[in-house]
């Protein structure tokens, strides 16, 4: 599987744990899907309040600090953010975390929905944080069942936040890949202008060799699996419905209503 069909537009939900992780991770791909007109949201588990070592930097100033950085990095893929306000670096896959995923689930009403792998533990070079874990984790409880069932979290229904299914996860940070995004050179650049904002982050390290070693790397795996690209970002994809279909019965609906 190559890439996402493009037929028509979808609703696109980023559920992950800090500010500049959907950057670093899916920013081509998001470009792309951005491109093609596709709506993207971002949920954030936490504001990064604890993402500095600086001496002088308290939790609350970092707060606002990481929260701009992050809205002006989504406004890039034109997408607005919501804040869910737990504590970065002790973030767990708790029933409240599920809970306030499953709302923005509801509210926006994904077709797609991209997280972090939860099972993803550790690499040669690399331990994964542990908020990512917990985000991703709780992303998909919140995916299924909570979102899709009704008489889970009954306090949603009282905000009519009605019960959505989503059509496909797709997981991001995992070593399980089988869906490869190819992007172009704009999206490349997309991703870096995205990323750069960060700057409470990046300070003066510019991350655009590292960003294209990652590119060019995951596109010859891609390559070696049949897909033709120079950029590529790649997710592990779970399709739980057909996402066409689901549009089909959606423009249908409105049509009816009209
Ligand atoms: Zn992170």
């Amino acid at each position: 599987m190559s890439e996402l069909a493009t037929t028509s537009r979808r609703r696109i939900l980023v559920v992950v744990a800090h500010p500049d992780d959907a950057e670093f991770i899916c920013g081509g791909a998001l470009s792309r899907w951005y491109r093609e007109g596709h709506t993207i949201h971002f949920c954030l588990c936490t504001d990064g309040n604890h993402g500095s070592s600086d001496p002088e930097m308290t939790p609350e100033r970092l707060v606002a600090i990481r929260q701009a950085e992050q809205r002006a990095a989504a406004a890039h893929v034109g997408a607005e953010v919501t804040f869910l306000n737990f504590v970065d670096s002790e973030l767990e896959p708790t029933l409240d975390l599920r809970k306030a995923i499953t709302r923005e689930i509801r509210r926006f009403r994904p077709h797609i929905v991209l997280c972090q792998d939860p099972t993803l533990r550790y690499v040669d070079t690399y331990i994964n944080h542990p908020d990512h874990r917990a985000a991703g984790e709780a992303c998909l409880a919140a995916v299924m069942p909570s979102a899709s069932t009704r008489l889970i979290f009954p306090e949603l229904l009282v905000d009519n936040l009605e019960p959505h299914e989503v059509s496909e996860v797709l997981l991001m940070g995992t070593n399980s890949t089988d869906l490869w995004v190819p992007f172009e050179e704009v999206d490349m650049t997309s991703k870096l202008m995205a990323l750069r904002e960060h700057r409470s982050q990046l300070g003066d390290w510019e991350p655009i060799a590292m960003l294209q070693e990652w590119a060019t790397s995951t596109a010859e795996r891609a390559r070696a699996a049949g897909i033709e690209c120079t950029y590529a970002e790649g997710f592990k994809r779970i399709v739980l419905r057909n996402v066409d279909e689901t549009l089909t019965q959606e423009a249908e609906a409105m049509a009816a209503e009209n």
